[in-house]
Parts: C-alpha cells; structure tokens; sequence
C-alpha cells in the first residue's frame, strides 16, 4: 500500500513540474539572465583587466543578458561583437557635445503617455517598458518610463486616441520590449486593437526572437496569427553570431504562421561596421526568413559615443554592400531626426574618405 502511494504520487508530480517548466520557460530564463559584469566576465572566461575601459557597476541602466545570448559570444575573445553591445565602459558617463538625453525627440512625439505620433498613419504604443537585454547605444536608456510609460490605465487612454484617429492604419507595438507581455496581457491588447475598424496592420518590434527565443511559443504564434490585422514583426539584430540555432528555429516558427520578418539593425563601430560584418548579417537574415529593413545610423544618445561611424564610412559600407548583394539584402541606411515626419535616408555625399556627420 505504502510503495503504491508513493508510485502514485509520482507522476502527477512530475507532469506537473514539466508542465510548469514548460509554461514558465522564457521567464525562467530571464530571471537567471546575467545582471553582474564579473558573472558575465568569468562565464566567458575574461578577466577584467582585458577589457578597457570596463565600467564594473554601471549607474541604472545595468547589464542584463539572458544566458543563451552570452552563450552566442566567444569565450576568450575581449573584442567580441555580441560583447560589446551589452558591456558597460566607463566613458558612458561622458558628456559628449552633440549627444543628448532625448535624441530622437520622442519627448515631444508623445501624445498621450504611451503612445508615440510621429509619422503618418502610424502611431507607436508603448506597451512594456522593460527589456530582455540592455544595449548599450539604445536611444531609449533615459526614456523616462515611470512618466511616460505604460500601465494599465495608460494603455486604456492610448487606445482610446487610436480609435478616434481614423488616419492612423498601423500601430507598432514597441517598448522596452512588447513580447516581455504575458500571453494573456498581449491577447487582451491585441483583441482590443483588432476591434478599432480603420487598423489595418499590427507591428511589434522586438528582439525577444533572438535574445530569448523560447519566448516564441506556438502559443504566442497562434496569438499573432490569428487576427484581423495583418501581423509584421521587425527583430533588432546587429550581427550575423546573434543569429544562433534557437532564433533561427524561433523565426522560422514565425514565417511558418505566415508572418511578414524585417530586421533592423543599427551600424555600430567595433560591432558591425564592416563589409563583411554586414553582408553576413544579411545572408543569415535570409536563411532565418527575414528581410534586412533598415541600417540605423546611432542615434546620439547620451553614453553611446564610443559607437559612432561617420556618415562618409557608412555611405563607403553600404557602396560594398550594394557590389556584393542582391538588391533585397541591402538594408536602407537611414537616421531618426527629430521632428522629422519619416526615417531620414542617409546621404552619401563627397568622396569615400570625406566623413560628413549631418
Ligand atoms: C521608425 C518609427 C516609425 C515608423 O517606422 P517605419 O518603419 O519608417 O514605418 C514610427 N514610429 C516611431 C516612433 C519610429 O521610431
Ligand atoms: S532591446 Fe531595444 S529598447 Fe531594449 S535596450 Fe535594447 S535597443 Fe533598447
């Protein structure tokens, strides 16, 4: 009687723990993420005297890294691309001219906390303000998301002026990260969105497929599927080693449920800033279903200056690029202005060697 408990005991348990592993995979994950430069460091077998100008303990904005990203990265290799978009340096904290907290001007873009107007028939909805990964050069490091960002209430007023506006045909959910939603947070939204008759397209721009593939669920895929509106997704990927085997199996689970994959990435110095860099980016895009959309010159935000390419290097690269690839690996390299109604295209103007910052 007694063995028979215990063996009936059993297997209830473990579907359980399955079960919950199962559903609690991506959180899991992302609870462990890497949140200390020495855990990182010693995970990738560096010490910190190799890399320079390390910042050990960063101010607010600290280091976040999910596992499976750290484990794209080369153990050993103090200069690695992956690394050196998350690795805090102490020259962040410079002042340098130019550079600003706000430098897209979404201050001003915002029109009800929330959700951002700047260009026709689009509005941007913020719909979480965290992220799975902090990069370094992100343009919304300072975004003040206590006051402008999402809760409940806010949504709710930002889908009420999406439903008074009948110009607008698209809404990009974007954040922080709008897949950090739960399932059932992203259901309730999305079923609210897909009711407003003039949207016609729904946009998530994301990094989750990449930096934490377990997020894209065949739930999650179901959910994005299954509306009325016609699902886009535009992953952030800077570099052709972010794109490992599960972002591949997670992106190919996307474009399998018939969603329209673009990538945008942003030209950083020291990470991707090569012919070749980018133009195997481009390659591995395509092998994982995705269509290279924009190269973003960095936008001049407060603490990314040891990122900057000028424009003369990036109008030579993307010159290489259009010699190398067919025309539908070539992203277009553009620039946030502020106030400006559309991503500017940036102007190759002058000889290779002549840098022309604006
Ligand atoms: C870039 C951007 C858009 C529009 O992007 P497109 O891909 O050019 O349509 C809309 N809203 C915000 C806030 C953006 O940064
Ligand atoms: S995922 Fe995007 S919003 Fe988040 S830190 Fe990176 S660049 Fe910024």
């Amino acid at each position: 009687m007694k063995l028979e408990l215990t063996l009936n005991a059993k297997p209830p348990m473990v579907t359980r723990s399955i079960a919950q592993c199962h559903s609690q995979d991506w959180r899991t994950e992302l609870a462990q993420a890497f949140t200390r430069v020495p855990d990182l460091l010693a995970f990738l077998h560096l010490r910190a005297d190799q890399i320079a100008d390390l910042d050990p303990g960063p101010g607010p904005f600290r280091l976040l890294v999910p596992r499976g990203f750290a484990a794209l990265m080369t153990p050993g290799d103090p200069q690695d691309p992956l690394l050196r978009q998350v690795l805090p340096r102490r020259d962040e904290r410079l002042d340098c001219p130019g550079f600003s907290r706000d430098p897209v001007g979404d201050g001003p873009a915002v029109c009800v906390p929330g959700l951002l107007r700047k260009y026709a028939g689009r509005a941007l909805l913020i719909a979480h303000g965290a992220c799975a990964v902090h990069c370094r050069y992100c343009f919304r490091r300072h975004f003040p998301y206590a006051e402008l960002g999402p809760h409940r209430a806010r949504i709710a007023a930002a889908i009420d002026q999406i439903q008074t506006d009948h110009s607008l045909s698209e809404v990009i959910l974007s954040g922080g990260d709008p897949l950090l939603l739960s399932d059932d947070a992203l259901a309730a939204l999305l079923a609210r969105l897909a009711a407003i008759p003039h949207l016609r397209r729904l946009r998530l721009h994301t990094r989750l497929p990449t930096v934490l593939p377990a997020r894209v669920t065949e739930a999650l895929c179901a959910l994005l599927t299954g509306l009325r509106l016609t699902p886009v997704l535009v992953v952030h990927v800077n570099h052709a080693a972010e794109l490992g085997a599960g972002a591949r199996a997670a992106l190919r689970r996307l474009h399998a449920g018939g969603i329209t994959l673009l990538n945008q990435s942003v030209l950083l110095r020291g990470v991707n800033d090569t012919a070749d860099a980018l133009s195997a980016l481009s390659e591995r895009l395509f092998d994982c279903a995705v269509l290279p959309y924009y190269l973003h010159q960095l936008d001049l935000v407060h603490g990314a200056a040891h990122f900057e390419v000028t424009d003369g290097d990036a109008g030579a690269l993307m010159e290489r690029l259009r010699a190398r690839l067919p025309g539908y690996l070539v992203p277009r390299l553009v620039r946030e202005v502020a106030g400006a109604p559309c991503k500017v295209p940036v102007a190759f103007r002058g000889s290779l060697t002549d840098p022309v910052r604006r």
